[in-house]
């Protein structure tokens, strides 16, 4: 009788150390630590060389999701099943929504035309640099954000002109912030356009000369290189890969560095542009690009991410800017990529430039355009008429 209680006694303890463990099992992901530096906010992350956080990065493996990131100088994996992307929000402090997987592995999805009309309210920024919090200051004073980093800004539209790569600290903050407000946006009927710059194709071709000294940390943390932390295996790599380099909006056309008299002699047109840095310039090699004209005419610098003729070519004429809205029918240039401390309105403003300055990470600009004005939109929140 005594064997017997204690077998059952056995078999019962046995049983709770299997439900336990089993219970602990699956709920490996909500039993660990909440750190508070980490999911208090967006803006509680900072760089720190002894320290480096960073992240998420999200990889396609094997028909796996792999989420990794940096946490005090080392890396942490999960691998995500199902739809299971609650870490996410625990670590980064936002949801991130399983459909956006499916729609990041959906190819059919890219449109070349980008051609927009009937839209009455806009934002323009361009080369954020890393700098995230400068953007998110310009983001909240403009009232495109709010408080919490939502869309605020309605049917607006937010154009992101390129370079939001390099230099700075905060790159990948930036990249998530920018992509889950394009998501919002949409649901509002608004728009973030997102426009590859000079920097996006650096590094997404493996010139990495002008990354922030954190990323090469965080790339030797997770033994691979910064490149690859953008592969086409990745989740912003796939999302960074379908990006426009011109877009028209109303009668304005953005572009990263500019329109060149020689482009348009070329006769190239927009859509045939961000087909060809789509499809045949974005992670090909420099050999590739060089040996074909075509190609290297688009990463040259009289091609539409490099050119800087409009600020800095004296022999650039009102004539030659006529002949480039004429050719697109189009009445205002909006380009970024030469630095300069604000915003400026060339030829009356048929040519805007956007490049403030933000990579220095303590000023910068948003063009605002809004009841058929344009303004200059300071990191204070006040507006300047152009
Ligand atoms: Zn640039």
């Amino acid at each position: 009788m005594k064997y017997l209680i204690k077998k059952l006694i056995n078999s019962i303890i046995g049983f709770l150390i299997i439900l336990v463990s089993l219970s602990f099992h699956s709920f490996d992901l909500k039993n660990e630590t909440v750190d508070p530096e980490l999911t208090e906010n967006f803006e509680s992350r900072y760089f720190n060389r002894k320290n480096i956080t960073d992240g998420p990065y999200i990889f396609y493996e094997n028909d796996e999701i792999l989420v990794k990131w940096i946490y005090r100088n080392r890396m942490v994996e999960k691998n995500i099943r199902g739809n299971n992307f609650k870490v996410i929000k625990r670590k980064f402090g936002f949801d991130f929504n399983p459909d956006w997987i499916d729609q990041c592995n959906n190819n059919d999805s890219i449109n070349y035309i980008q051609d927009f009309s009937g839209v009455e309210n806009l934002i323009a920024i361009s080369d954020v640099h890393g700098q995230y919090h400068t953007l998110v200051k310009l983001l909240k004073e403009h009232h495109v954000i709010d408080e919490n980093f939502n869309w605020v800004f309605g049917k607006g539209h937010l154009v992101i002109l390129g370079d939001v790569f390099d230099r700075g600290p905060n790159v990948t903050e930036a990249l998530w912030l920018i992509f889950r407000l394009e998501q919002q946006a949409k649901k509002s009927g608004g728009m973030v356009h997102v426009l590859l710059g000079n920097h996006e194709l650096m590094v997404l071709n493996n010139d990495i000369r002008y990354i922030h000294e954190k990323y090469i940390t965080t790339a030797q943390l997770m033994t691979t290189t910064y490149t690859q932390l953008y592969s086409e295996n990745t989740f912003l790599g796939k999302w960074l890969q379908k990006k426009p380099v011109i877009v028209t909006i109303n009668d304005m056309l953005f572009v990263h560095a500019g329109i060149s008299v020689e482009f348009i002699i070329n006769g190239f047109t927009t859509t045939q542009a961000n087909k060809l840095f789509a499809e045949n310039i974005v992670r090909q090699s420099w050999k590739t690009i060089l040996e074909n004209p075509t190609l290297s005419f688009m990463m040259g610098n009289k091609g539409p991410v490099w050119y800087r003729g409009y600020f800095e070519d004296p022999n650039f004429t009102e004539h030659q800017v006529d002949r480039i809205l004429q050719y697109f029918d189009i009445n205002h240039i909006i380009a970024g990529h030469t630095s300069m401390p604000n915003i400026v309105s060339l030829f009356y403003g048929k040519i805007f430039g956007i490049d403030s300055n933000i990579k220095f990470g303590d000023y910068g600009e948003v063009l605002i355009y809004k009841n058929g004005e344009y303004y200059r939109g300071t990191v204070n929140g006040t507006l300047i008429k152009l």
